[in-house]
């Protein structure tokens, strides 16, 4: 994989390194075995156009599943008992 940045654009350090791992979004979105890069100095993370494509595809998924789920909780619950 090739290193997009040489240097962080945060911290303006050049402490970015590759990184494969589970990457865990804010809101509970696992992206498994994700290639991207994190200053080791800031910790700031940065995605290339790979990781990015994985990431929207699983969170379109995501996305489809939950909507799901919004659109079940309410009907359940206007139908009296
Ligand atoms: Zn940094």
């Amino acid at each position: 994989m090739d290193i997009i940045f040489k240097t962080c654009p945060e911290c303006g350090k050049k402490s970015i390194q590759p990184i494969q791992d589970d990457y865990l979004e804010e809101d509970g979105v696992v992206i498994p075995s994700l290639e991207y890069f994190q200053c080791a100095s800031c910790k700031a993370v940065f995605f290339d156009d790979a990781a990015m494509r994985r990431i929207e595809a699983l969170r379109g998924i995501s996305k489809r599943i939950s909507s799901r789920k919004v659109h079940a909780i309410p009907s359940s619950r206007v139908k009296p008992a």
